[in-house]
């Protein structure tokens, strides 16, 4: 078991670090169809500068390592008992390293367990089977992408799409919305797999089944291989883009599945997964508990080069000169404390750069502070949302092991009020915010900067210190981190003037989901 346990600990290393080959593909793929200058083209350059990164320090490609969940299949006499053991000790040791960021918390008092062990984490499902080795697959799906799964029970109505029947057609209707409903706050361009028949939860975990294909498989269901196509042809003429910013490419994968329903239900469930689409597998020998083979790693590998960084900076450049920044074709660089006529100065497609303080605040801290001071003076600051990944060396210093953006929709009933309260001129995020913040924005002088989601080896090497931290209590990934950075990219996508490019790309790809109304599957 003791070898098991260490081919366990390689999976989940290789998996948060490495992205596998036929991601890989598709990322590359997508590159190369986004026009260049464009705010998606920069977000492209920004993840591969980012997936290089990640391959160098094997660090976590996303500071949000996901809920692991692992599905292997075990010849019969295989002790489940004892692998289940071992999968766990690889688990808290990758997290003490510092390759999975604690994530497993107490669903009602809010307490993480700090080594991703607990109550239903991580997932480990088993099945048996004839053949006499173990295939061990695992998938770190984060919360962005989590959260904008959906389900959907047919017949419905569709918003965009109208009446989604119990056919091929009402399928086809429920997957274009789903890919309409994300934007881009599951951190596109993304991956779904999708799920036919079965009831809530067996078709949920029908359309997570998908995810373990290779995407560049073909589905040997006729039916479904047309779906599918028909979906990779048509989900980009959307024009939700990278990070909901616009463009050309939103999904980079669509696999299908279909099982048997009872006949007074029919499911179609989908599920959504991030770029950072980090799902590997071993082939391992159950007599020594040795790695065989990895899956997922056939076909041309696509090593991002260091050139990336650079390319990086000159899309950065290339939008700043597309969008007409304020500041003459320069990204502007802000520095807390910054004044509200500072804020008033800055548009939509602004490109900035942050030097200096911020302070990192998610679900717990926007709770905290509505009813309590903040832990310092805010006025004029800078909030990120961020759950870093953080590792403390042998002299007790804090250093920042990966820290991108979280989904700020989260914080929608808070951010407003707080902003106010405390005076707060800055929100870093990514997906956007809604109407209640942008009304904030306006009445007080805010602004909602957009950072590249995942992008979480690019954001960290921005921090050049770890300054202090404060509400440790609420646990690593949910305390307030006081960080300084240097050159922190993040794109303008709310003002103070009362427009949001979040609202701007949702409505225009609802008009363009419009177009798939009519039947197409006779
Ligand atoms: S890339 Fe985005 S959605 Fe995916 S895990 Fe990271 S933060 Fe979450």
């Amino acid at each position: 078991m003791e070898k098991f346990q260490e081919s366990m600990y390689k999976l989940i290393v290789e998996t948060s670090t490495k992205l596998p080959k036929d991601v890989r593909r598709a990322i590359k793929a997508a590159k190369e169809q986004e026009n260049a200058g464009t705010r998606s083209a920069m977000s492209l350059a920004t993840i591969t500068n980012n997936i290089k990164m990640a391959d160098d320090n094997v660090s976590p490609i996303c500071q949000d390592t996901g809920l692991p969940t692992f599905k292997i299949k075990v010849p019969v006499d295989a002790n489940q008992l004892e692998m289940k053991k071992a999968i766990y000790e690889a688990i808290a040791l990758a997290t003490k390293d510092g390759k999975l960021r604690p994530n497993s918390v107490d669903s009602l008092t809010g307490e993480n367990s700090g080594d991703n062990l607990g109550g239903g984490t991580p997932v480990i499902k088993f099945e048996q089977w004839e053949k006499d080795y173990i295939d061990a697959r695992l998938i770190l799906k984060g919360g962005g992408c989590e959260n904008k799964n959906i389900q959907y029970s047919l017949p419905c109505e569709l918003e965009g799409l109208g009446r989604a029947g119990r056919d091929l057609d009402g399928i086809r209707k429920c997957i274009m919305h789903s890919v309409y409903q994300a934007q881009g706050q599951g951190c596109s361009a993304g991956f779904i797999g999708v799920g036919i028949g079965g009831d809530r939860s067996s078709g949920y975990d029908l359309a997570k089944e998908q995810l373990f294909r290779s995407n560049d498989d073909v589905n040997p269901n006729e039916d479904l291989r047309k779906l599918e196509e028909y979906v990779m042809a048509n989900a980009n003429k959307l024009g939700i883009g990278t990070m909901g910013f616009g463009g050309e490419t939103t999904l980079l994968g669509c696999k299908v599945g279909v099982m048997n329903r009872i006949p007074a239900s029919f499911f179609v469930s989908v599920a959504y997964n991030c770029w950072a689409f980090r799902r590997l597998g071993v082939n391992v020998n159950p007599e020594t508990g040795e790695i065989q083979d990895w899956f997922y790693q056939e076909g041309e590998n696509v090593d991002f080069a260091e050139q990336e960084k650079k390319q990086a900076e000159v899309e950065i450049a290339a939008s700043v000169e597309a969008t007409g920044s304020s500041s003459n074709q320069e990204a502007i660089t802000l520095t807390a404390p910054i004044t509200e006529e500072q804020i008033r100065q800055l548009k939509v497609g602004d490109v900035v750069k942050i030097t200096g303080r911020m302070y990192t605040g998610r679900d717990a801290i926007h709770k905290y502070l509505m009813d309590n001071d903040a832990p310092v003076d805010l006025n004029g600051q800078v909030i990120y949302h961020c759950g870093p990944v953080m590792l403390k060396d042998g002299e007790g210093n804090w250093h920042v092991k990966a820290a991108g953006p979280t989904t700020s929709i989260r914080e929608e009933p808070y951010q407003g009020d707080i902003m106010k309260k405390f005076g707060i001129r800055a929100v870093i995020g990514k997906g956007g915010m809604g109407p209640k913040t942008l009304a904030a924005l306006k009445d007080h002088g805010g602004v909602y900067l957009n950072a590249i989601g995942g992008a979480a080896q690019y954001y960290a090497e921005c921090v050049k210190s770890v300054d202090g931290v404060d509400l440790m209590n609420f646990g690593i990934p949910e305390a307030m981190w006081h960080l300084q950075v240097e050159g922190f990219t993040a794109v303008v996508t709310m003002d103070s003037h009362g427009n949001s490019l979040h609202e701007d790309v949702e409505k225009s790809s609802l008009e363009k989901l419009a177009q798939f109304k009519e039947p197409v599957f006779k």
